[in-house]
């Protein structure tokens, strides 16, 4: 029985029910049923669960005794949800878990003993995609193989010191200001904006991205938006792209001139870096999505179609960089899964895309996060990412429900 797809015959589960009596989850609304003749039941997650428990949803876990546990990270969002669908927590050595999720990668000895009802929240060498420096190499890879223009989705990126010199030579004909980065940092820490070589700090390993100093302003405010995108299989290729997500406003507005290039408030759209700004405007009220310095997605998309932007062709645009991204990866992560996954439904991988739109409406993704954050400081933090990680464990179940906002963007054989 995969994880989440429940085995009629309860016996086999270990279920010491009656099996007539188990007939009773026909009807039962965390029950789907999937298979040519509708036969296998899956289980379906629901979002309010992720804060309130309810015995009839409940006991579907309880019955199947599904199990989970939670290492190296901390998520109260994904184990409310998993407690409140009847799933018991295990400690994090046991190897009796239906499902792991891991705020890390995995070492290759844990994903070699997976058995084929086990699931993992990562695949094997995701960094392909979630190091910075790595995304890019992978990019440029693929802008030589296949186009410079067809992957330009990227800032031109230089990693330093190695590439200090041809850094320098672009310089040259660019003076920027360009933007520094830790090659393997987080939450905008270590970043910084120069306009001269000189004003480098060498100390570590460094990655310097083309300033964007275009960004497309709501309010004259800088913003980026953070994009869900959930891969449930790397052979065959399976993308989806969740329909929502969050934007995150700068709390200075923006000055082109590069008068301001040290104010961290008003370059970086970083929640970390910008909840410290005084300025920072929060929201009680998780109906309203466009107001302070946190709205949804298709609160953006719905002001920009105001304004007369073609949010559709933006979109569209969205969703082909999510595509390249991970096809730069593609070949090294399915190559790993080969080597160290033992079934083809043991990993799936939910990644933060973090895409920035400049003012000619061309997103630019700025980089991919291997664990997003699922913190819920906010109302709308809650509303968006509870329906986010329900509608991806009944996805991973293979289960897709009307309310799903996951939608397919690649499936290749
Ligand atoms: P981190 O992993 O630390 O969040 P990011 O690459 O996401 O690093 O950068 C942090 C913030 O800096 C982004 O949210 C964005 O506002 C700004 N930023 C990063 N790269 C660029 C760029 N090339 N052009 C313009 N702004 C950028």
């Amino acid at each position: 029985a995969p994880v989440f797809t429940l085995n009629f015959d309860c016996s086999s589960l270990g279920c010491d029910c009656e099996s007539s009596n188990c007939l009773s989850i026909r009807d039962h609304p965390c029950i789907a049923w999937s298979g040519l003749s509708k036969s296998i039941p899956v289980l379906l997650f629901f979002p309010e669960a992720a804060v309130s428990k309810d015995g009839n949803i409940c006991s579907i876990g309880e019955r199947y005794r599904m199990a989970f546990k939670i290492v190296r990270t901390e998520s109260r969002l994904v184990r409310g949800l998993l407690t409140n669908h009847g799933f018991h927590e295990v400690h994090p050595n046991s190897n009796d878990f239906n499902l792991m999720w891991t705020g890390s990668h995995l070492k290759p000895y844990i994903l070699r003993s997976l058995q084929d009802f086990q699931k993992v929240n990562h695949f094997p060498r995701s960094y392909e995609l979630t190091r910075k420096d790595r995304l890019y190499k992978n990019i440029q890879r693929m802008q030589q193989t296949h186009g410079f223009k067809n992957f330009h989705i990227v800032p031109q990126t230089f990693v330093l010191p190695s590439e200090f010199q041809e850094f320098c030579n672009c310089f040259a004909k660019d003076k920027g200001p360009w933007i520094i980065k830790p090659v393997a940092s987080s939450r905008g820490r270590g970043i910084y904006l120069v306009s001269n070589p000189n004003q480098i700090s060498m100390d570590e390993n460094i990655l310097v991205s083309r300033y964007i100093n275009n960004p497309l302003l709501i309010d004259e405010f800088k913003f980026d938006v953070r994009l869900y995108v959930l891969v449930t299989s790397y052979d065959p290729l399976l993308i989806y792209v969740y329909e929502e997500g969050l934007a995150r406003f700068a709390t200075v507005k923006y000055d082109r001139t590069s008068k301001n290039i040290k104010n961290t408030f008003m370059h970086l759209t970083n929640y970390s870096v910008n909840k410290k700004s005084s300025d920072y405007v929060s929201c009680d009220d998780p109906e309203v999505e466009d107001y302070g310095n946190k709205w949804s997605m298709s609160a953006v998309l719905r002001y920009l179609k105001q304004e007369g932007k073609d949010t559709t062709l933006l979109m569209r645009q969205v969703e082909d960089l999510v595509i390249k991204a991970v096809l730069s990866a593609e070949l090294q992560i399915a190559t790993a899964c080969k080597m160290f996954v033992p079934h083809k439904t043991n990993c799936f991988e939910l990644y933060g895309f973090d895409v920035l739109i400049d003012s000619n409406l061309k997103p630019w993704l700025l980089e991919v996060n291997l664990s997003p954050s699922l913190a819920c400081d906010a109302p709308l933090d809650l509303k968006i990412k509870a329906s986010m990680i329900a509608d991806m464990f009944s996805l991973v179940g293979e289960c897709r429900n009307k309310r799903c906002l996951y939608n397919s963007v690649c499936i290749r054989e």
